[in-house]
Formats: structure tokens, sequence, C-alpha cells
């Protein structure tokens, strides 16, 4: 077992073998040096070629099609352009979105920014266990709601919003919905016609891609044009111009590609660990889960130790790869805002650890953490005044 031990995939993802020698091919090879673009030449063609294959591989895991796949720097820039982008061009029919306390900062930063330029926005709160109803989706829609933003797959809790039924209603009273998919994609199924998704956001590095690629699914039909928010030559249907990074986005396709291969297994692979996690975990007084028992995804643990302090805590757990909800390890510098949402108390939110973890992880490690885990709360709760109780 190598130390310390990785239980942070849900940040990122190591890149698959097969993804990092088709890259290495991609740059190596004098043929595939071209811009994509180039089509004037054998070498232009060719790296297009490549291109094109992974546009078909990104589309195939969410059933869309390689037309309505737009290549971008990573899932921040397609969340970005499809929330601002979407909101821009559809100004003229109504200025209010509705989203979620719970999201990722990238949909929640392109929010602020409309909103500081008049834009309207309902925050929707999710309940106790991190979910959000259809039914209040419903009820904060508005007539002059142009769009909906909302994840699949919550990044701190791995919680599983019914992105299916939000669709249904957003169809029904004309509603763009745009969803972050960039940590269900590969682990739950995603089928973008069969759930009524109007625009997805995806990542690369958090499914053994490469960091620095993405990509923004738009449905041809329902959302036809968003405003851009970069200006230069027309690649990528003009929505992100520059020119395409060939190995970036075919490391892309083939992640993808096995993604979509394996992901039965690889589901029940992570799903197993955790179940082994949590009931490793359950023997300490004091802990709790956060996010939803059942509707969750299983790559991801959230838990709170009740009784430590969280930066303690996280930093006693050296041997570990791990994210916590304290403020210290934090960019925004406060208690995790999604754990608050959820109703957490902010000693909770700031003792609570993600363990997330994926195809390399085994139950040794898994074993290992929870040793870790359990002697770092024995630890500190037999110096600490503060009782179990009081949290
Ligand atoms: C990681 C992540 C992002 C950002 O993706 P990048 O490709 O790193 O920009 C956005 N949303 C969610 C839910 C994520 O987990």
């Amino acid at each position: 077992m190598q130390l310390p031990v990785y239980l942070d995939y849900a940040a990122s993802t190591p890149v698959d073998p097969a993804v990092a020698a088709l890259m290495n091919d991609c740059l190596g090879r004098r043929a595939l040096a071209a811009n994509p673009a180039a089509l004037g030449h054998a070498a232009g063609r060719a790296a297009q070629a490549l291109v094109e294959k992974a546009r078909a591989q990104v589309a195939a895991l969410v059933n869309a099609q390689p037309a309505e796949i737009i290549f971008t720097s990573g899932a921040t820039e397609s969340d970005n352009l499809a929330v601002i982008g979407t909101a821009q061009f559809r100004e003229t029919r109504g200025r209010h979105l509705v989203t979620a306390l719970t999201e990722h900062k990238a949909v929640i930063e392109s929010c602020r920014h409309l909103a500081a330029r008049g834009w309207r926005i309902t925050w929707l709160r999710p309940d106790a266990d991190g979910l959000i109803a259809p039914a209040a989706v419903e009820a904060a829609l508005e007539p002059d709601t142009v769009l909906v933003s909302l994840m699949h797959v919550n990044n701190e809790t791995g919680v599983i919003l019914d992105v299916g039924a939000i669709g249904a209603i957003c169809r029904r009273h004309d509603v763009l919905l745009h969803v972050d998919a960039a940590q269900s994609a590969g682990r739950e199924v995603i089928d973008v016609r069969a759930q009524q998704i109007d625009l997805l956001s995806l990542s690369a590095h958090k499914l053994y891609g490469p960091k620095g690629v993405g990509a923004l699914f738009i449905d041809q039909e329902r959302v036809r044009r968003v405003a851009p928010l970069l200006f230069g030559g027309g690649q990528e249907r003009g929505l992100r111009p520059g020119t395409v990074a060939t190995h970036q986005v075919a490391g892309m396709g083939e992640a993808f590609r096995l993604a979509a291969e394996r992901l039965p297994d690889e589901a029940q692979h992570v799903r197993a660990l955790r179940d082994r996690l949590w009931a490793g975990l359950q023997q300490l007084p004091g802990i709790l889960l956060n996010g939803h028992v059942g509707q969750r995804s299983g790559h991801i643990l959230n838990v709170s130790v009740a009784g430590v302090e969280g930066e303690s805590l996280f930093y006693s757990l050296g041997g570990l790869c791990v994210a916590s909800g304290s403020a210290c390890t934090s960019l925004s510098n406060e208690a995790s805002p999604v754990l608050r949402a959820l109703g957490r108390p902010v000693a909770l939110a700031q003792s609570s650890i993600r363990f997330s973890f994926g195809r390399a992880s085994t139950a040794a490690e898994i074993d290992f953490a929870v040793g870790c885990v359990v002697q770092a709360v024995a630890h500190l709760r037999s110096f600490s005044p503060v009782s179990v109780a009081g949290g």
C-alpha cells in the first residue's frame, strides 16, 4: 500500500495509463502536430479526425449527438458558459434563474455575476439530507425564468438529485435545464434525452482523464445557441474560440470511452468500498453521515465527527489524502457552505471529512483509513473537554 493513501477522487483522479499513452502518442507524432482547424492539408485533417473521434466518445457516454458537444477547459468553464451564456442569450425572454445553495462554486459565482448585473436568482435550500425535491424546483419557477441550474451528484456529499423528474418539470414550463455532471459522469447513468437535460457540464480529470479539458453538451434543438464568453476564431461552433488542444481532447475521449465500458463494474467496486468504510467508522460514537443515506453515489462518503475540532482532526490524518470541511483547508475561509446549507452547525461542518475513492482504491486502503480516523479521534478526545453530545 502506497502512503499517503489517496482518497480524494472527487477532487481529481489519476490519469488512466491508456489515456496517458494515447496523449503521449498525440504529442509525439509529427503527423498529428497540425492545428485541427487546418483542414487544407492532411496533417490538419488527421488532427481533426482525432478531435471528432473524441467528440463522439464524449457524446456517447451521455447519449448526445457529437455535434452537441463543445470542448472547453473544464467543468468550470462549461458551467460559466452554460449559466452566463444562456442567461445573456435569452435576456429578452426573462432575467430569472433558479439554482441551489449547494452548487459548485463555478455555478454559484456565475449566478452572482449575473445577480450583480440585474438578473434575479432563486437559491434553493436542500433538505437536511441534501436533497432538492422536484416540486421545490417547480414552485420556484416564475413567468420570466429562463434557466434552472442544478448538479446531478453533489461533489461534497455524493447526494444524487432526480434530474429526470426536474427535467420533465422544466420542459412542461418551457424553461431550460443545465446540469453539472462533473461528479456523476461515468458513475451514474446519464441520458440527456431520457432525462430531458438541455445543457450538461463535464470534466475530464474527474474521470481518469487529463486536467484542463472538459465539455459542454448543448441540446441542438432546444437551446441551439448560447452567448459565447470568449471571442476569436470560429472554433467549436464559435462558442469556444481558440485552437482545440488535440492531445487533451483525445485524452478526454479515451477516458470517457473507458468509463462507459467500465461503469457498472466500477459503480459496484466503489459502493462496496464505501459501505466498508461506513461500517468501520460507525464504531465511533458521535459520527454522523452527511447526505441522504440511500440516494447517493458510491464514490463519496462524507461524515462529521462530533466533539472534535475540525482542524485538529484534519491535521492528525496525515496518512490520508482526504478533503475536509474545515475553513482552514478551503480557499473560501468558511466552514463548508454545502454542509451549512444542510443545516449542520458550524462545528460539525468544520469536523467533516470527505472520503472519495475510485478505480485503484482497495479494501486494505479503506481499512487503513478507518484505523487512522478511529485512532485520531480517540487521541483528540482524550484531551478534549468537549462532550460528544455537545457537538
Ligand atoms: C470538479 C468540479 C467542477 C470543476 O471542474 P474543473 O474541470 O476542475 O473545472 C465543477 N463542478 C463539479 C461538481 C465538480 O466536482
